[in-house]
């Protein structure tokens, strides 16, 4: 998949937007496992919701193309950022 995450762990720090991981909520919308260098501590078994490639597979394959999937995905970085002031 050609999704390019340039590791701003913007989205480990919004999972209060996340329903399926509100649990690793520290209570300001970042997760417990985001390390200090913005890497998931957990990312070997991170939850399906945060694997983006297994979330295709699963959910998404029969609804859309890879291309579409993962313009979704940067759309929703993109997104992000602005929230966040980088947009
Ligand atoms: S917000 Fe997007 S670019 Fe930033 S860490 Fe998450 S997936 Fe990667
Ligand atoms: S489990 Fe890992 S990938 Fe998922 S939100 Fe937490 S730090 Fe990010």
């Amino acid at each position: 998949m050609m999704f390019e995450c340039d590791k701003c762990g913007l989205c480990c720090r919004h999972i209060d937007l996340i329903p399926q991981i509100k649990e690793f909520d520290t209570g300001n919308g970042r997760c417990i496992h985001l390390s200090e260098n913005n890497l998931c501590r957990i990312y070997p078994d991170r939850p399906e919701i945060c694997n983006a490639e297994r979330m295709y597979e699963l959910y998404f394959k029969d609804k859309m193309s890879e291309e579409e999937y993962v313009c979704l995905n940067k759309l929703g970085c993109i997104r992000l950022k602005k929230l966040d002031g980088n947009g």
